[in-house]
């Protein structure tokens, strides 16, 4: 197996791509940690990947969007299951709304939240990524950062602003054999996209060309294959798996 004994940590692994990425993982034979708000969500979540696959899952609940929080877990994780090897970087949220009713609360949760949470992460966990071997970082952007939506001026700027920072930290830590890249999913099924009217959903479906939402599992296996050793030479990228709506 592929990540066997790799400590994997996955944040907004509660439910939906995060979850998938953990349980994907866990099947490849590596150590992950679930992230996510609440408690009871990564409880359950990596409970559940741990009937299939005994003893891959912990879970540790934290908001992402809390500095000194972040930096505790970080530790603590080190401590229980050995230093990170690969740091995926999914939790996100969204508050939309037009720009005309945003409220000033519906922007620094989603930036708080989908961009500030990565920072967060990547401090707090780069020091042993450094000085350990072919270390991964993967940011899950999407393509919303890429072209925009009306209704999502916040989440926008918070995937675009994800996509700039994969690209700083790709630059920063290359020295260090440490990859960073983004995935930019398209409408992929989750909690998220069913909040969606069906008339919106059935309008998106007009605009893919391979005419369905993803699933989680189409964004796990884009997640596997940069942090195995096929992907030892991407570096910075951002790789949309969209179902080409946005080639
Ligand atoms: P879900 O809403 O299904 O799950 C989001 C996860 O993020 C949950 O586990 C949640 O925790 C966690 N989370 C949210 N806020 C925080 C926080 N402050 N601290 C820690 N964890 C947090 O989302 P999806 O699975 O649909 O999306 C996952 C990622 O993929 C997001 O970044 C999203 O922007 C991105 N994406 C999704 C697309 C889609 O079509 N679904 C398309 C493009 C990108 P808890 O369970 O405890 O509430």
């Amino acid at each position: 197996m592929t990540f066997t004994d790799k400590v994997v940590a996955v944040t907004g692994a509660g439910r939906g791509i995060g979850q998938e990425i953990a349980r994907a993982f866990a099947s490849q034979g590596a150590k992950v940690a679930l992230i996510s708000r609440s408690a009871s969500s990564c409880g359950g979540a990596a409970e559940e990947i741990n009937k299939t696959y005994p003893g891959s899952c912990t879970a540790y609940p934290v908001d992402v969007a809390d500095h000194e929080a972040v930096a505790v877990l970080a530790k603590k994780i080190a401590d229980e299951m050995g230093a990170v090897n690969i740091l995926v970087n999914n939790a996100g949220v969204t508050r939309d709304g037009l720009l005309m009713r945003m409220k000033e609360d519906d922007w620094d949760t989603v930036l708080d939240t989908n961009l500030k949470g990565a920072f967060n992460t990547v401090k707090a966990f780069m020091r042993p990524m450094m000085k350990g071997e072919n270390s991964r970082i993967i940011n899950i952007a999407s393509v919303i950062g890429l072209i925009g939506n009306a209704g999502q001026a916040n989440y926008s700027a918070s995937k675009a602003g994800l996509i700039g920072f994969t690209k700083a930290v790709a630059r920063e830590l290359a020295g260090r054999a440490v990859t960073c890249n983004a995935i930019a999913p398209g409408f992929i099924t989750t909690d998220m996209t069913d909040e969606l009217p069906d008339n919106v959903k059935e309008a998106v479906i007009g605009k893919i060309p391979l005419a369905s939402f993803g699933t989680t599992d189409d964004i796990a296996q884009a997640v596997l294959f940069l942090a195995s050793p096929a992907a030892r030479y991407v570096t910075g990228q951002v790789i949309a798996v969209d179902g080409g709506m946005t080639m």
